[in-house]
């Protein structure tokens, strides 16, 4: 699959200041915003810092330092949007929807028959 580097990258970019997002929290190594796109109201991204186009390419240090975050993102969802329920996914490959190549875990609201979570093929 070709991906590419940090240089233009947008997660990279948005992490580093250079595209606009809006921030739920920001550690030493992840960050966590709203998706530009998004499947419904609180879709938030929770984002390594690191440059890694895959699940795959994170060490164990790596995934805890940004998975540790993941109470504290989908309490936030919870609180602001009063979700009933919270989906967590990360997609990795074109088969599985994936189409920004940066690490990245999506959590979002979900309610009863909202027909989410049907990643699109890319
Ligand atoms: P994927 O399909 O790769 O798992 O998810 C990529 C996500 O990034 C999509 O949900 C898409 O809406 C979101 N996204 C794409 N470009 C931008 C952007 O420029 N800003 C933000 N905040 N989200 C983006
Ligand atoms: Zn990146």
């Amino acid at each position: 699959v070709a991906t590419h580097g940090p240089d233009d990258c947008i997660f990279c970019k948005i992490i580093r200041g250079e595209l606009p997002s809006y921030k739920l929290l920001e550690t030493e190594h992840a960050v966590a915003f709203l998706d530009g796109f998004p499947m419904r109201e609180g879709h938030v991204l929770l984002v390594p810092k690191i440059h890694a186009p895959f699940i795959t390419d994170l060490s164990p240090e790596d995934a805890a330092q940004s998975l540790k975050e993941l109470p504290r993102v989908a309490q936030a969802v919870q609180k602001a949007y009063g979700a009933e329920g919270i989906s967590v996914a990360q997609n990795n490959g074109a088969p599985a929807g994936q189409v920004v190549f940066h690490v990245h875990f999506h959590i979002f609201p979900r309610e009863q028959g909202d027909g989410l979570l049907k990643w699109s093929q890319g």
